[in-house]
């Protein structure tokens, strides 16, 4: 059967979405995945450890303060996050904590009530906290959060402990009624808790199934749809979660949870790293990792500067965001340019490659392939069209048009000699012949050698 060409499209569309989503949250699992994989042997491993470490004797002591080392990485997932305004941070490292001492103390399995329901909140929360990265506390969204997580403290402690059961006899002596409505209450919430699935998760209730298989789901659309380094950290604290809820031993709780924490905060981190290290609005690396590029150059290397052309004029005609588009689009472009470049946006609406290593004869083929696939590549504006007196009187919404506008870039390429040896020196003499590639009727790559 013969596909449609809208179809062939939109798989081709979806690959190329899939490829990149791969990528790009590939990488950031990385870490988790890694540190998911150690806790997952130490778990394995954990009684032949205790065994040596016991028979080593005095080691002992140290093994009883083992359960209290999560605590100190969620302290300090809640420190970081507040330094950062991270508010999915701050709650998120807090819900680990609260979830872990409440697993510690009274296990999860049949019976234990209270960690059945915490392993139902626990997996939903972390998909909404993720949602609240970039967010402060003190906002009415933080603080929405935070009444969440009190009430979800609040309703866990009330209908899940058994031992408050003293709470229902004394709304009962207050008010009948009300007491056996929340008798009632705790008797069902006990019932679903209890229920355990024949999947072989006897630590995990059918309920926290449910919880954790949704969240698995959206975190994974989400990720899919909106990669992001820190989303990509409370998915992988949801792994590690999962993993010791599935297991359900105090030391899988202990070292998963610890695990959870420990990925919160070093996605986190990184994330704060690659902030200051990467350009936001077109994600090649910007000047702070330029400059430390530049600090580490040999002797022979190739920088080439590159600027659009009119692009002042192409902001006032098309407006300020399809400008930020074209330079996303400059920008993908470059990172493929090929020949070992490394490239970096300077500032604005000016780019930076340099070639370690290369000669300019060996970097100019690349640059030059480079701007001739930015001339020949078309920028499509897409506007929603003007409303023809026909259109509005029939009521319909207007067509929407497509223009395809030409981009051009002009850059200057230089590389050390004699009189220019340092890289700073060598980036100015680029930036002088990238005033001549101007000068002289832009869209053109002029090298030193010119
Ligand atoms: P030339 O060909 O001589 O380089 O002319 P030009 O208009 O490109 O150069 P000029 O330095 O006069 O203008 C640079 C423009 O780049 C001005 C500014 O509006 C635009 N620009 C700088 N940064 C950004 C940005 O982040 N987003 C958008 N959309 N425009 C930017
Ligand atoms: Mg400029
Ligand atoms: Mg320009």
């Amino acid at each position: 059967m013969a596909l449609s060409r809208s179809s062939l499209q939109f798989w081709q569309l979806a690959r190329v979405r899939v490829g990149f989503s791969i990528k790009k949250v590939g990488y950031s699992l990385l870490v988790p995945g890694l540190l998911i994989i150690i806790s997952s042997i130490m778990v394995y491993w954990w009684p032949d450890l205790v065994r040596t470490v016991g028979d080593a004797g005095k080691a002992n002591a140290l093994l009883q303060l083992l359960p209290v080392l999560p605590y100190a990485v969620f302290s300090a997932g809640v420190i970081m996050g507040w330094r950062y305004s991270n508010t999915g941070m701050i709650l998120g490292s807090a819900a680990l904590a609260l979830s872990y001492g409440c697993l510690a103390a009274t296990g999860s399995g049949p019976g234990a009530v209270m960690g059945a329901g915490v392993l139902v909140m626990l997996p939903i929360d972390l998909f909404l906290l993720s949602l609240l990265t970039k967010r402060r506390l003190f906002t009415s969204l933080g603080m929405a959060a935070l009444s969440v997580l009190v009430f979800q403290i609040l309703s866990i402690w009330i209908f899940c402990e058994p031992g408050l059961t003293d709470l229902v006899n004394t709304t009962q002596q207050l008010s009948p009624e009300l007491g056996k409505r929340f008798a009632d209450i705790q008797t069902r919430l006990n019932l679903l808790f209890n229920n355990h699935s024949p999947l072989g998760m006897e630590h995990l209730s059918i309920l926290g199934q449910v919880a954790f298989c949704w969240s698995f789901i959206v975190f994974i659309a989400r990720l899919y749809f909106a990669p992001d380094q820190l989303g990509t950290g409370f998915f992988g604290a949801l792994c590690a979660v999962f993993l010791g809820a599935v297991i359900g031993s105090p030391q899988a709780y202990m070292i998963f949870f610890f695990t959870a924490g420990l990925i919160l905060l070093v996605t986190s981190i990184e994330a704060s790293f690659s902030m200051a290290y990467m350009d936001e609005l077109t994600g090649l690396p910007g000047r702070r990792s330029l400059n430390e590029t530049m600090l580490n150059l040999g002797r022979k290397y190739v920088i080439a500067m590159i600027d659009i052309d009119h692009f002042k004029k192409f902001n006032d005609t098309y407006g300020h965001k399809t400008g930020d588009q074209v330079l996303k689009m400059i920008a993908t472009r470059l990172g493929k340019m090929g020949g070992g470049a490394k490239t970096f946006r300077y500032g604005g609406e000016e780019f930076t490659a340099i070639f370690p290593g290369k000669e300019i004869f060996e970097a100019l083929p690349h640059i030059e392939k480079y701007r001739l696939d930015i001339e020949n590549t078309p920028f499509i504006i897409r506007s929603k069209g003007r409303k023809t007196s026909n259109a509005s009187a029939r009521g319909k919404e207007p067509a929407p048009t497509t223009k395809r506008v030409k981009v051009t870039v002009s850059i200057g390429v230089a590389e050390p000699t004699r009189a220019l040896t340092k890289p700073e020196q060598v980036m100015k003499a680029a930036d002088k012949i990238l005033y001549k590639a101007k000068k002289s009727g832009r869209n053109c790559v002029k090298s030193s050698q010119d």
